[in-house]
């Protein structure tokens, strides 16, 4: 289970239903692991757009009374997650502005990795900045745009971005998707009855009925309206960077993104992990939730049985409130807790998605070995990690990864394990082939095809923004 590894964020839209908010309500619905921060939605009846968002689960926010004050065949929503310091409703989406032609709602997924420089540009050309997000960048640019059907606007402001972004814009006629030539986050465009759905993950099609089309490509900017489905490829081509992390841990795993089933991938990591770092065991036990499908690929590979020797309590929330000194050590329990008797005395295989500052899998050993097993074996399902991402995840700084600066062996012994293992980078790029080329491995190589934010105040303003 990742710890301090968030979410970005999910966006999803109608076109054409009479239960557009309902159904985006719905689709946020599905979203809900993408960002749990806040939310909102917002419709149009072709006369006017209508908004509500909110900090909370899209459960709190919305119901009955809400969704019926946001009419329309239309409607686009937004689940984000924040950092502390950004937790503002100010920052929630979807944005509405307006602008010589009229009002437009905007959702963001991802992150400008020169949004300080554009920025910084457009208040020396007197713009005025409400909040910190660099969707606002995108926004001024909209505005700023050379008149033209908001299409055109679109295009002419993204012309100028850098970085990851799936966008949704939606003004009282139209809605309208963008992506990044890089692809980084996935969008993906589906039909319902005579509507059009399009969302970050398929997941959010299979509640709501909507039959997935298509992922809408990397550089492809969709227009829908009522002459159907426009697409557009006005951006140069570039190399496609989808993000592996999705795979990893992001995505549910019954969503299809960036060409392959999460689930299928996942479990795959599992068994090429199996390969690489067999164990002597008598059971393989995941880390609940993300670390299972895995953890299911490497029982199968390996013929050591999987059993569930932690538990998850699902009902932590939002509500859970740091114990005081005096039942601290509650701690790690209050989310897992161990099944004492069924892993008493037995070698152990832990699948885990990943390692990221190496405290919370510390503490979930330390859990597992009060149990007193007779070996743990530590299965990681992703390469170290060693750098922070800069294209749409909250990621801790460099110096927090444990990675960046201690070995494998080094982590072992800090985490108090028999044995750790990594799947290696080669493993990982078998379980997406045969389109591996078109991955981002920033954060496990160091090497990024976007250069990252070189000042420190850029590189300030991403931390805080993702
Ligand atoms: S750096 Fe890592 S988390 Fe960020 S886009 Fe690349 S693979 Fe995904």
């Amino acid at each position: 289970m990742v710890s301090s590894w968030n979410e970005e964020c999910g966006i999803f839209g109608v076109y054409g239903h009479l239960e557009a908010a309902n159904l985006t309500y719905l689709g946020l619905y599905a979203l809900q692991h993408r960002g749990q921060e806040s939310a909102g939605i917002v419709s149009s009846d072709g006369k006017g757009l209508y908004a509500h968002k909110d900090m909370g689960l899209v459960s709190e926010i919305f119901n009955k009374d809400v969704l019926k004050r946001l009419p329309g065949r239309s409607a686009i929503g937004h689940v984000r997650y924040s950092t502390a310091g950004a937790t503002h409703l100010k920052n929630a989406q979807p944005f509405v502005f307006d602008y010589s032609k009229g009002g437009i709602a905007i959702a963001h997924n991802g992150n400008l990795t020169n949004a300080q420089v554009l920025r910084d540009q457009l208040e020396k050309e007197g713009a005025v900045f409400q909040g910190t997000m660099d969707t606002e960048v995108i926004i001024h640019l909209f505005a700023h745009a050379n008149t033209g059907p908001p299409v055109e606007r679109v295009i002419a402001a993204l012309k100028d971005v850098k970085g990851a972004y799936s966008l949704l814009f939606l003004n009282e006629k139209e809605l309208i998707a963008a992506r990044d030539p890089h692809g980084f986050r996935p969008l993906v465009l589906g039909r319902i009855k005579d509507g059009y759905v399009v969302g970050s993950e398929t997941c959010a099609f299979d509640l709501i009925g909507a039959e997935f089309l298509r992922e809408i490509e990397p550089g492809e900017v969709v227009l829908i309206n009522a002459d159907g489905v426009h697409s557009f490829h006005p951006f140069p081509t570039a190399q496609h960077q989808f993000c592996i992390f999705e795979f990893i841990y992001f995505a549910r795993p019954d969503s299809y993104i960036f060409g392959h089933n999460v689930y299928q991938v996942r479990r795959e990591l599992g068994v090429q992990l199996a390969d690489e770092h067999p164990a002597e065991a008598d059971m393989v036990i995941p880390t609940p939730d993300s670390g299972i499908p895995a953890a299911i690929g490497y029982a199968h590979r390996s013929g050591i049985p999987l059993e569930l020797g932690i538990i998850r309590n699902h009902y932590v929330g939002r509500t859970f409130i740091e114990p005081r000194d005096a039942i601290r050590h509650f701690g790690v329990k209050i989310k897992l807790n161990s099944v004492k008797e069924a892993i008493k005395d037995k070698r152990l295989v832990v699948l885990d998605d990943s390692i990221v500052r190496g405290t919370t899998v510390r503490k979930n050993m330390r859990m597992i070995k009060n149990a007193s097993p007779q070996k743990v074996h530590v299965r990681i399902s992703c390469p170290p990690i060693i750098g922070s991402c800069y294209y749409g995840i909250d990621t801790p700084t460099r110096e927090e990864l444990i990675a960046s600066s201690h070995s494998v062996e080094e982590i072992r012994q800090y985490i108090h394990v028999n044995s750790l293992g990594y799947l290696s980078l080669e493993g990982l790029k078998r379980c997406v082939a045969p389109n591996e080329d078109e991955f981002c491995y920033g954060c496990f190589t160091g090497e990024y095809c976007l250069e990252p934010p070189q000042d420190d105040a850029q590189l300030d303003f991403f931390i805080k923004e993702v």
